[in-house]
């Protein structure tokens, strides 16, 4: 069958704007190379949540937290717009591996360990441009960037639990268009990190997205918080006070600190952080 000379310029046309098309979708991937990285993962995402389950109250044995010996540290402790650090706040700092770099000592050895990973799985090197910062600092840094960076008083920097990161030619914004910050994106919380200003959750956290902005939560909560898509924000708002949950071989409550704690007695490596609303949160290991 011939075809119509009307048939043939439909042919072009449509022939046309099929190569336009691949040129634009190739010129967008090629400006933007953490387009593709973020349809992948949306993807990627939507597979499995993280069970928690609440536990059977039976059997609790009441401890007062004065009296215990379980160690604590700070890494859960919520710096927001609403709750600002105390003003008697000490903040535990360490220096990391002799860099000049201080940061809070309950991440010093998982970030090691995150550096590792980065370098291993994609040859960069990670830096961190801030980490702790002074309440004098943020008072310098929110007068010059009233936007992206919080008050003094109410930022995680000033807990040395949050880095700013970067790699060699890609740092702020353009950190998550590296190989580096998309793996940062979907495995810091392997390591105890979240990304603690996501996309779209500006009206929670009160901070547009920063994919350089980690903070230290530590295992499992990092972990919960990734697969749920929650801030620390929407995670402390679920443990509800008093509820004990068990996530995988893990307890997790949330509890008054001036009341006994109650606690189910097969349960060993007990610590706990206090999280800023006048609560601690305990961690601990379901004994098997
Ligand atoms: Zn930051």
């Amino acid at each position: 069958m011939k075809k119509t000379k009307k048939q043939n310029n439909t042919i072009y046309i449509i022939l046309c704007f099929l190569i336009l098309l691949i040129i634009l979708l190739s010129f967008l991937l090629l400006k933007n190379p953490d387009l593709l990285y973020k349809t992948q993962s949306l993807f990627l995402r939507s597979e499995n949540h993280y069970e928690i389950e609440e536990l059977n109250k039976n059997e609790l044995k009441a401890f007062q937290i004065e009296n215990t010996d379980w160690p604590s540290n700070q890494s859960l402790m919520l710096v927001n717009n609403e709750y600002s650090l105390p003003e008697n706040f000490s903040v535990d700092l360490a220096e990391y591996r002799d860099s000049t770099v201080f940061m809070n000592t309950a991440l010093l050895d998982d970030y090691a360990l995150l550096t590792e990973a980065v370098t291993k799985q994609t040859g960069d090197k990670l830096y961190v441009s801030s980490v702790y910062r002074s309440y004098e600092e943020q008072e310098e840094i929110y007068e010059e960037d009233p936007i992206y960076a919080n008050k003094p008083g109410h930022s995680e920097h000033q807990t040395g639990l949050a880095l700013d990161v970067y790699v060699e030619s890609f740092s702020g914004p353009a950190f998550i268009k590296s190989k580096a910050g998309q793996f940062i994106d979907q495995h810091c919380a392997e390591y105890g990190f979240i990304i603690r200003y996501p996309e779209n959750k500006e009206d929670i956290t009160g901070i547009p997205y920063e994919a350089w902005h980690i903070r230290y939560v530590g295992l499992p909560h990092s972990m919960i918080i990734a697969k749920n898509f929650w801030t620390l924000e929407e995670y402390i708002n679920f443990l509800e006070p008093g509820h004990i949950y068990t996530v995988n071989d893990y307890i997790i409550s949330r509890q008054n600190p001036n009341q006994d704690i109650l606690l189910p007695d097969s349960i060993s490596d007990i610590h706990y952080s206090y999280d800023n609303t006048g609560y601690i949160i305990i961690t601990a290991r379901v004994n098997n």
